[in-house]
């Protein structure tokens, strides 16, 4: 890539990280610059050395630019080259270190955010199955976040994350630490149930392309809320979030880092249920004291010896 193609690319990259920290989530981007960011970027011809005595060749064009970043000044400090297909397939860019935005511009990014996702059709088989979408809920201006799976028949019904016995484990777990429900903000990888055709009951994991599909909203929900940990929720949360499929076991309890912010892997409520096991449900406890340490939330003595006598 040619250093002026690379400053072209640079000042997009960076105008439209302004305007998505200042709100913006969409830009118009023609057809045919999509396309043209989609192809490999043109070679820039090697210059013979000076002096010249022949004619030079010409410089192969390069491809447009979006005419605001074309305006911006190119003498920036060089930064992480994306890839340009990269820039046209992402073109909103999810930037976890975008400043926070004023708290009414916040609240209405967030409004229509929601109202695209509550309209999504994106997988045919789940818009037509579903009874409602199941956005996320809870406080967007949390600290702590906390990202299941899916919804299940009676998030389905409700619209609302973590409502059925799996939820109401997980409000009790999140009330032990001291905080409610409306203290944090609740989503899932998946924001429809997914589908069992020709099943009357029971659940399904979602499929990679349901998730590759769904899984930008839940970045633009974390990049809006910008919480300072999130608890992910058993195996397909932390392969949502992470691209990790080590298998929860080796994965919780250990941080990890989503995009700059520390991620907890923990058990998923529905295996506790599962497994009644007291040292299961201690080791999400130990997970959840490592969040409240992170937070610099208090601990009191009851809440770090709960659960001490379990095997
Ligand atoms: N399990 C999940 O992962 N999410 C829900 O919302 C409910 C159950």
């Amino acid at each position: 890539m040619s250093a002026g193609y690379r400053q072209l690319l640079d000042a997009t990259i960076q105008h439209l990280e302004g305007l998505k920290s200042r709100g913006v989530r969409h830009v118009a981007v023609a057809p045919e610059t999509l396309r043209a960011l989609a192809q490999p970027p043109a070679r820039t011809p090697v210059r013979p050395a000076a002096p010249v005595a022949t004619p030079q060749p010409r410089a192969a064009t390069p491809p447009p630019v979006p005419a605001a970043a074309a305006e911006s000044t190119l003498s920036m400090p060089p930064k992480k080259s994306i890839a340009p297909a990269k820039v046209a397939a992402d073109i909103v860019l999810p930037h976890p270190a975008a400043a926070r935005l004023p708290a009414s511009e916040k609240a209405a990014a967030f409004a229509a955010l929601r109202e695209r996702v509550l309209t999504c059709v994106k997988c045919p088989n789940l818009a037509s199955s579903r009874t409602t979408v199941v956005f996320g809920v809870g406080n967007i201006d949390t600290e702590l976040m906390f990202v299941g799976e899916a919804p299940g028949a009676d998030e389905d019904e409700q619209g609302e994350p973590f409502v059925g016995r799996a939820g109401q484990l997980l409000t009790r777990i999140i009330q032990a630490t001291g905080l409610e429900r409306s203290d944090v903000y609740i989503a899932n990888i998946l924001k429809c149930r997914p589908d069992t055709p020709g099943q009357s009951a029971g659940n399904r994991k979602p499929t990679p392309e349901e998730m590759a599909t769904c899984i930008p909203y839940l970045h633009e929900q974390i990049d809006l809320i910008q919480p300072k940990a999130i608890v992910a929720l058993g195996a397909t949360a932390v392969e949502g979030l992470l691209g990790k499929t080590l298998g929860i076991t080796k994965l919780r309890g250990n941080w990890q880092t989503y995009r700059g912010i520390p991620l907890m892997p923990t058990y998923h409520p529905a295996y506790l249920l599962r497994n009644q096991a007291m040292s299961e449900k201690r080791k999400v406890w130990e997970d959840m004291l490592l969040v409240m340490e992170k937070l610099a939330m208090p601990i009191s003595t009851k809440q770090r010896n709960f659960f001490l006598k379990a095997a």
